[in-house]
C-alpha cells in the first residue's frame, strides 16, 4: 500500500517516494527556546510524530531531525529581561520542550541538532552562496540576493512584487533589494557571536535550518514539515539558500500544517489566549490534548477549545473502557497493516479523523464480536492505537486516573463496591443505588458487567 502525501510545492497530493529506496529523510522546523511550548507549536510535533510512526511501518531506517534554534534575538532578550545566561535560558526551555513533547506521546526525534552546534557549517554554506554570486557584504552583514534567484518564490506562490506589497520583509538601508534576507549579522560585544571572515557575529534564522539539513541529513531530503507559517519567508528562504548553493532539489515533499484556533480565534498574546501546552497538562492528560490535536485532519485548521478537549477526553474513556472489557483475553497481534482501514486513511495524506472513525468501528465490532473474534479485534485496535499514539495505556490506570488529587483512596472505594455488593445480595436496593449515587457525587462511575462490577473516574 503507498502513502500519498499533499506537497505544498506542487500544490498536489502526490505519491511518495524516498530518494533511497528503503531509508526516508525527514526534518521538521524545532523550536526557538526562550518560552513554554505552546499549544499551537505543539500541532505539528504531534503531527509528523504520527507520520513518523506510519513511515516506519513501510521503511526500514527513517531519520527524523527536529532542531533546537538557541541562538536568536528572543532569546538574548529573555536573558537579558530574567538576568540569566543564555546557556541558562537555552537549556531549561530546551529540557521543558522535550517534557511537555513527551507527555503528548511524541516520540523524540532521532536526531536534534543545535544551532550553536553547526555554525561551522554555517559560515561554509554563507561563504559558498557568496561564491555564487547569490550573497552579498554590506555593512557587516551577509545578505541573500533574492534577484539571483529567477524562481524565487515558487514554494509560497509569490512574485517579488506581491512580498513587497506584503510588507513581511525588513526594509533596510544596507539591503540591495527590500526581500534580501540576513544570512549572517554583527553581534553586539555584550551578544553570543562567532568569529567569521565577515567580523564577529551570528547566523540568520533561515540558514540554520538549511545549513543543518545539509550536515545531518544531505543535500536532498524527502519530507520537510513545519506550520503554514512557516511557508513564507522561512521555508521560501531556505529552498533559495540550498537549492542555490548545492543545485539540486533540497526537499522533494514540503508538509504543513493549517492553524490552531483558540476558542474561534486567532491564537496571539495580545487577546490573552496564549495555551502553553504545560497549562493545558495541568487540566488534561497529554494523551487528550495529543487526540485533540489529531481530530481534524493536518491540513485543516482546528479550533482547539474546552469543548474539543471534553469531548477527547470521553472519547478516550470509552475507547478504554471498551479494551478494559477485553483485558483477559489474549492479544493477537499478528496483524496485517495492509487493507487495514484506518492504515489506508493514514496512508492518505495522513487523514487522522478517518483512521480515529475506523478505530470506533473495530470497538463497535469488538462488543458484539463472538469470543473467538475479539483477539483478533482487540489486535486491530492497539495496533491502530500506536500508529496514532494513543491507547497505549493499561485501560484500568487510564479509566482510574490518578487518584492524588481526589479527596476517596482507591481502597474506599472497593470497600464501597463489596457494600453495595451486600446491599444487593439483601435485596436492599435503595442502599444498593445510594452508594452508587454517593460514589457518582465524588466523581467515581461504577461500570457493572458479568464479570463484576468495576470503577473509572467520571
Ligand atoms: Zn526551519
Amino acid at each position: 500500500m503507498s502513502l500519498k502525501i499533499y506537497n505544498t510545492m506542487s500544490g498536489k497530493k502526490e505519491r511518495f517516494e524516498p530518494l533511497q529506496p528503503n531509508s526516508v529523510t525527514m526534518y521538521v522546523c524545532g523550536p526557538t527556546v526562550y518560552n513554554l511550548a505552546h499549544i499551537g507549536n505543539a500541532r505539528p510535533v504531534v503531527v509528523f510524530d504520527t507520520l513518523y510512526r506510519l513511515l516506519q511501518c513501510h521503511y526500514d531506517e527513517v531519520t527524523y531531525a527536529r532542531n533546537i534554534t538557541d541562538v536568536d534575538d528572543k532569546i538574548i532578550a529573555a536573558a537579558r529581561e530574567g538576568s540569566r545566561s543564555i546557556e541558562s535560558v537555552t537549556e531549561e526551555f530546551t529540557q521543558k520542550y522535550r517534557e511537555d513533547m513527551a507527555q503528548l506521546n511524541a516520540l523524540p526525534p532521532t536526531i536534534e541538532p543545535h544551532a550553536t552546534h553547526n555554525i561551522a557549517p554555517m559560515i561554509a554554506l554563507t561563504e559558498k552562496l557568496l561564491a555564487k554570486g547569490h550573497a552579498y557584504v554590506s555593512e557587516g552583514h551577509v545578505l541573500f540576493a533574492v534577484e539571483s534567484m529567477p524562481d524565487y518564490g515558487k514554494l509560497s506562490g509569490r512574485s517579488l512584487d506581491d512580498m513587497l506589497a506584503g510588507a513581511r520583509v525588513e526594509v533596510a538601508d544596507y539591503k540591495r533589494h527590500p526581500g534580501d534576507f540576513v544570512l549572517w549579522k554583527p553581534a553586539a560585544d555584550e551578544d553570543p557571536g562567532w568569529d567569521s571572515p565577515w567580523g564577529r557575529g551570528r547566523p540568520g534564522w533561515h540558514l540554520e535550518c538549511s545549513a543543518m539539513i545539509r550536515e545531518h541529513l544531505g543535500e536532498t531530503i524527502d519530507i520537510h514539515g513545519g506550520g503554514r507559517d512557516l511557508i513564507f519567508p522561512h521555508h521560501e528562504n531556505e529552498v533559495a539558500q540550498s537549492r542555490c548553493a548545492h543545485g539540486g532539489d533540497y526537499v522533494r515533499y514540503w508538509m504543513h500544517n493549517a492553524y490552531l484556533d483558540i476558542d474561534g480565534e486567532k491564537m496571539s498574546k495580545s487577546l490573552g489566549n496564549f495555551r502553553t501546552v504545560r497549562e493545558l497538562l495541568q487540566s488534561y492528560r497529554g494523551e487528550v490534548l495529543r487526540f485533540a490535536l489529531l481530530s481534524a485532519h493536518y491540513r485543516s485548521p482546528l479550533n482547539f477549545s474546552a469543548e474539543l478537549l471534553e469531548q477527547a477526553e470521553a472519547t478516550l474513556g470509552s475507547l478504554y473502557s471498551t479494551l478494559r472489557q477485553v483485558e483477559d483475553i489474549p492479544l493477537d497481534m499478528e496483524v496485517q497493516l495492509a487493507g487495514e482501514p484506518f492504515y489506508e486513511a493514514l496512508n492518505d495524506d495522513l487523514n487522522t479523523p478517518l483512521a480515529i472513525a475506523e478505530i470506533h468501528a473495530l470497538a463497535k465490532q469488538l462488543h458484539k464480536a463472538p469470543e473467538d473474534e475479539k483477539p483478533a479485534l482487540k489486535g486491530r485496535i492497539l495496533a491502530a492505537g500506536n500508529l496514532l499514539g494513543i491507547l497505549e495505556q493499561h485501560p484500568q490506570d487510564w479509566l482510574q486516573g490518578d487518584l492524588d488529587s481526589s479527596d476517596i483512596t482507591a481502597e474506599e472505594i472497593e470497600q464501597a463496591i463489596a457494600d453495595r455488593q451486600a446491599a444487593k445480595a439483601a435485596k436492599d436496593y435503595a442502599k444498593a443505588d445510594e452508594i452508587r449515587q454517593d460514589l457518582l457525587a465524588r466523581g467515581i462511575v461504577l461500570e457493572d458487567s458479568r464479570e463484576g462490577t468495576k470503577w473509572k473516574r467520571a
